[in-house]
C-alpha cells in the first residue's frame, strides 16, 4: 500500500489515521498543528512527538511539497505564480490585493476537460485532479511568498472545482478549520461552469460558500456553442440548481459573464438574462473577454460597460469586474499553457 498524503486529511480523517497506526487520538491535534500552523516539511521537525512515532509516521505517510517555477508581478500589484508539484505538473495561483486584504485565486485541477471555447486552461484537456493538500499548498506558499495572510479565496483558477468534488470539499474543510488556517467559512467563493448534480449535492451540505456560475450566454443555443457543458445541463436545469442552492444556503448567487463583442452583448441578450434572473437574489459580474484562448473573441471595456448599462436599465444587479494583472498573462491558464508549449 502506498503512503498516505497526510496534509490532505481533514481533522476527522487525521484522527482516524492516527488511531489506525495504534496511537492515541490526541496525537492528531498535535500533528494537525504542525502541518497547518507551523507548516513543517518533515516529520522530524515535529519535536513534541517521540522519535519512534516520527519514524512510524514517516513509514506510513508523506508531506507533499510545492515549488515556485515563475513569479510575475503586474503594475497593479497582482502577483501570479506558476507552481510545480512533485510529479512536475504545474498550475497557476494569483494573489490579488483589495482594500479588505489579499484574495488568492487557486487552481483545482491540472488542465480542465470542460472545453469552454474562451478559456486557455482547457486547450490540452485534463491531466489530473489536484489533491486537497496541493490546493492548500497554493495558499500556504502564496502567503509565504507575499508575507501576508489570505483574507479570502476564490476557486476560480485552472480546472472545474466541482469536477474534483471530494478533494475540494476536504480542502474547504481544512482551510476553514479553526484549529488550522481558520479562514472564515464565508470568505470562500467557488466558480463552476454548471455541474448541476454537484451543485445540488453542495446545496445539501448547507455551507456558507459563495457560488459563482459561469453563465456567459442566456439561451441554450448560444451557451451550448461556447460551453459544451450546456449540452448536458440546460440553462433551465442550471437555474433550478441555483434556486435550490439559494433556498438551502441563503447565499446570493453570482453569475460570471464574459462579454464577447457581437456574440452575447446585444439588447436581446440583456432581455434574455432579465428573463432568467428576475425574482432571484443574484449579481452579474461582467468582464470583457480575454482573447488569449480565442482570437475571434474580443471586447473592449467600453463594450462591456454598454452591456452593463443594458442590464442595469432592466433592474439587474450588474457590475464590471475590476480586471487585475492585465499585463502578466492574466487569462486563466495562459501562463501554464505558454510554459508547457515552451517546453515542447
Ligand atoms: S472556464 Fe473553467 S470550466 Fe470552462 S474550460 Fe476554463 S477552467 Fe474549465
Amino acid at each position: 500500500m502506498g503512503k498516505i498524503d497526510i496534509l490532505s486529511l481533514t481533522a476527522d480523517k487525521l484522527s482516524e489515521f492516527v488511531q489506525s497506526i495504534g496511537e492515541p487520538k490526541f496525537r492528531s491535534t498535535q500533528i494537525f498543528d504542525w502541518l497547518h500552523n507551523k507548516r513543517v516539511k518533515s516529520f522530524d521537525e515535529m519535536t513534541n512527538l517521540s522519535k519512534a512515532l516520527r519514524v512510524k509516521l514517516d513509514e506510513a505517510a508523506f508531506i507533499p511539497s510545492i515549488s515556485v517555477m515563475k513569479r510575475q508581478k503586474s503594475s497593479d500589484g497582482t502577483v501570479k505564480f506558476l507552481y510545480a508539484f512533485a510529479d512536475g505538473n504545474c498550475i497557476e495561483t494569483v494573489a490579488m490585493f483589495y482594500k479588505h486584504g489579499m484574495s488568492v485565486c487557486v487552481s483545482s485541477q491540472v488542465g480542465c476537460r470542460m472545453g469552454c471555447r474562451f478559456c486557455a486552461s482547457t486547450q490540452n484537456g485534463l491531466v489530473r485532479n489536484l489533491s486537497a493538500s496541493e490546493i492548500l499548498l497554493e495558499v500556504y506558499e502564496t502567503e509565504r511568498q507575499i508575507g501576508e495572510r489570505a483574507d479570502s479565496l476564490v476557486l476560480m483558477g485552472i480546472g472545474e472545482p466541482l469536477d474534483n468534488y471530494c478533494n475540494v470539499c476536504d480542502f474547504y474543510d481544512i482551510i476553514t478549520d479553526s484549529r488550522g488556517y481558520a479562514l472564515s467559512r464565508r470568505s470562500v467563493s467557488l466558480s463552476t461552469c454548471g455541474l448541476c448534480d454537484r451543485i445540488d449535492e453542495l446545496a445539501e451540505l448547507k455551507l456558507p460558500l459563495t457560488l459563482s456560475i459561469s453563465l456567459h450566454a442566456a439561451t441554450d443555443e448560444k451557451r451550448s456553442e461556447i460551453m459544451p457543458i450546456n449540452k448536458r445541463y440546460s440553462i433551465e436545469r442550471l437555474m433550478d440548481s441555483c434556486k435550490k442552492y439559494f433556498a438551502e444556503t441563503g447565499r446570493r448567487i453570482s453569475f460570471e459573464y464574459a462579454v464577447i463583442s457581437g456574440v452575447n452583448d446585444s439588447q436581446q441578450d440583456a432581455d434574455e438574462i432579465y428573463g432568467l434572473l428576475k425574482g432571484m437574489t443574484a449579481h452579474v459580474n461582467l468582464i470583457p473577454v480575454n482573447p488569449a484562448a480565442n482570437r475571434n473573441f474580443t471586447a473592449t471595456r467600453e463594450q462591456a460597460q454598454s452591456f452593463c448599462d443594458k442590464l442595469t436599465a432592466k433592474g439587474i444587479n450588474a457590475t464590471i469586474r475590476r480586471t487585475l494583472g492585465n499585463d502578466i498573462s492574466a487569462a486563466c491558464g495562459q501562463l501554464r499553457r505558454d510554459t508547457v508549449s515552451e517546453k515542447q
